[in-house]
């Protein structure tokens, strides 16, 4: 069994019943169960400033499945909720992120583990570390709460818990 680190994002629709439905399939692929899941949170887009507010939660995944696989099928969920690629960093529908998967570090084309972002973004380690705050991110040889702590006050600002 490996535990698998997702990221959570939705700015388009109806967010908040996205990002519900989401963690609800996602728990539901094959070799899957969901063993924690975070608060919704509202946060400031990153990147591309000009568009809506995203709502973000962190979950926390016990899985027999391969990273490339579990990406696979985070990616077919993505387009099973019509997500739109058009713009880098964008609007979107569903956007899933492997945050990390056990200690495994890997830089291949399609998978980056763990995330290349996820030490610079407030809205990936802020719900993260409210269901997984002791786990160890390899590469940075730090857990997510240290992390977290490491985020500056106009970071923390940009993410603000919003209810279940
Ligand atoms: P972002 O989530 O950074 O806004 P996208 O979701 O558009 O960007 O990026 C998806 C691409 O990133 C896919 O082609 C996927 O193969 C690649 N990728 C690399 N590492 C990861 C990872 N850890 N989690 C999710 N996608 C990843
Ligand atoms: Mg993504």
């Amino acid at each position: 069994m490996s535990t698998a680190l997702i990221s959570i994002g939705s700015n388009l629709g109806n967010s908040k019943e996205t990002v519900a439905a989401a963690i609800k399939a996602l728990g539901q692929i094959e070799g899957c169960r969901m063993t924690a899941f975070s608060s919704l949170y509202l946060t400031k887009p990153w990147g591309y400033k000009e568009q809506p507010d995203f709502i973000n939660c962190a979950c926390k995944i016990e899985t027999t499945l391969a990273p490339l696989s579990l990406l696979h099928r985070m990616q077919k969920l993505e387009q099973d909720f019509h997500r739109v690629r058009n713009l880098k960093y964008g609007p979107r529908t569903l956007d899933l992120d492997l945050i990390a998967f056990d200690d495994v570090v890997m830089h291949t084309k399609e998978l980056t583990l763990p995330h290349p972002h996820l030490h610079e973004r407030a809205f990936v380690l802020i719900p993260l570390d409210e269901i997984a705050g002791n786990f160890v991110i390899s590469e940075h040889n730090q857990t997510v709460n240290e992390l977290c702590s490491k985020l500056t006050c106009e970071q923390k600002n940009e993410v603000k818990i919003c209810d279940r």
